[in-house]
């Protein structure tokens, strides 16, 4: 039997992806190219904007195309939120949403064999399960691990609550067992990804556990040199938070601190829940305790309602914080969330010419800090092709074997690709 899987979206959905390719290769299944004829298609849909819903559908037309007789699964965000527009599409066999993936293998079987439409969606409310998928193997030298699932938070511009439901976190037993796996499987560099990381073991009753315990779990294994974080929240860096990561070598010292906007006003109609100064001063605690460290940003442009001057004022903002890279997003309004009541929607040529703008400010941003690193000591974490990332997520060429940390001298610069002098210095990391 084949399957051929595919994502949108989120590096979760990414790593819920592999994990499921996984499930099927155990099942000795053998997976082929999505454009290929195949018995199964698994989509793994996105719901993050109105573009993610029609990509999803159109991912699930081309499955139906590549081969009319196949069963199509849609699993994922924007099957969780309209279960039934995606069973209605045609081909949709099985519709699983953001649960019940670890049996995916099975239900297909079942519905193989019964050959009906079926949903199983479990209504995202009702998710109290951390589906403990294995780490994803990004390379032979780095992989990721989903800690935490879910979100509470409701910025109301966001799906992912309705999507994702409560807060769920990985176990720390579970996550020191996984990581030792990885540690002995010769894995150098774990990413620690979630939907609302800082949340981790909010939900862990009786347990008082904290993303910090999380990562000390991550980093005690002998071989593991790097742990990288995904997106924090920037209330979780308090001095106390930014003190302890700069304690732990093995923390690579990129950090993703998702701002939106730097108006205080819009920062409210998205109810998100800092100032931009407390946002600010998260910034300076990180680099207070960590000179280098390369600060990354999400920015959302032209939310509802947003003046051109509440516009210019996040344009200064990124200035003053020196983001080392910016994601931008022109707002996309989500059916169901509170932005639906804000009205005061902009135009999408307003909100396309906002985008470039911020986008551009966000290339100079990352000139910046790359022009700045030059000259400083950095580790690089060699991959195939002999390049590798520096904890601080420089891109750097090094010529040296997979797996090997390299301690170099950047000296230049070639676009956004750095090289640099290597040092016979030991590595300040003690595996
Ligand atoms: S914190 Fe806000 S933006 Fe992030 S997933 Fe939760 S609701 Fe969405």
């Amino acid at each position: 039997m084949k399957a051929a899987l595919t994502t949108l979206g989120c590096k979760v959905n990414h790593y819920e992806t592999e994990a499921m390719r996984e499930l099927f290769l155990a099942d000795g299944w053998t997976i082929v190219d999505f454009s290929d004829a195949a018995d199964v298609y698994v989509v793994n849909t996105c719901t993050v904007t109105q573009t993610s819903d029609t990509k999803s559908r159109q991912m699930i037309a081309r499955a139906h195309r590549a081969n009319p007789g196949a069963l199509v699964v849609a699993v994922g965000c924007y099957a969780q939120v309209s279960p039934e527009t995606v069973a209605a599409l045609d081909g949709v066999g099985l519709v699983l949403g953001t649960s019940g993936r670890r049996e995916i293998v099975s239900r297909v079987r079942e519905v193989l064999a019964a050959r009906k439409a079926e949903t199983r969606v479990l209504p995202a409310a009702q998710q109290r399960e951390f589906e403990p998928f294995s780490a994803v193997r990004d390379s032979r030298t780095r992989a990721t691990l989903k800690i935490q699932d879910g979100c509470v938070n409701f910025c109301s511009y966001c799906i992912i609550p309705y999507a994702r439901g409560p807060l769920r976190s990985r176990p720390l037993d579970e996550i020191s067992r996984e990581v030792s796996l990885l540690a002995n499987e010769g894995y150098r560099e774990i990413v620690l990804t979630g939907i609302h990381l800082a949340s981790y073991g909010r939900d862990l009753a009786g347990q008082s556990v904290t993303l910090l315990d999380a990562i000390h779990a991550a980093s005690e294994p002998a071989g593991i040199a790097r742990i990288r974080l995904g997106s924090l929240e920037p209330l979780f860096v308090t001095q106390a938070v930014a003190e302890a990561l700069s304690k732990n070598p093995k923390i690579c010292r990129q950090f993703h601190l998702s701002l939106q906007s730097g108006s205080d006003a819009v920062l409210r109609r998205m109810n998100r829940r800092y100032t931009s100064e407390e946002y600010l001063r998260a910034v300076e605690l990180l680099r207070e305790a960590m000179p280098d460290c390369a600060v990354t940003t999400d920015v959302i442009a032209g939310f509802c309602g947003e003046t051109e001057e509440e516009h210019r004022e996040t344009l200064a903002f990124c200035e003053r914080a020196a983001f080392a890279r910016m994601h931008v997003f022109p707002f996309s309004l989500r059916k169901g969330t509170r932005a639906e009541t804000l009205g005061d929607h902009l135009t999408k040529s307003v909100k396309d010419a906002r985008a470039k703008e911020l986008i551009a400010l966000g290339k100079r941003l990352t000139e910046r800090y790359l022009q700045s690193q030059i000259g400083s000591v950095v580790e690089v974490l060699a991959e195939s092709d002999g390049a590798g990332y520096s904890g601080n997520y420089i891109r750097v060429s090094t010529g040296a074997p997979e797996g090997e940390i390299i301690r170099l001298r950047l000296t230049g610069l070639d676009g956004e690709t750095a090289c640099g002098e290597r040092l016979n210095e030991k590595s300040f990391i003690s595996v």
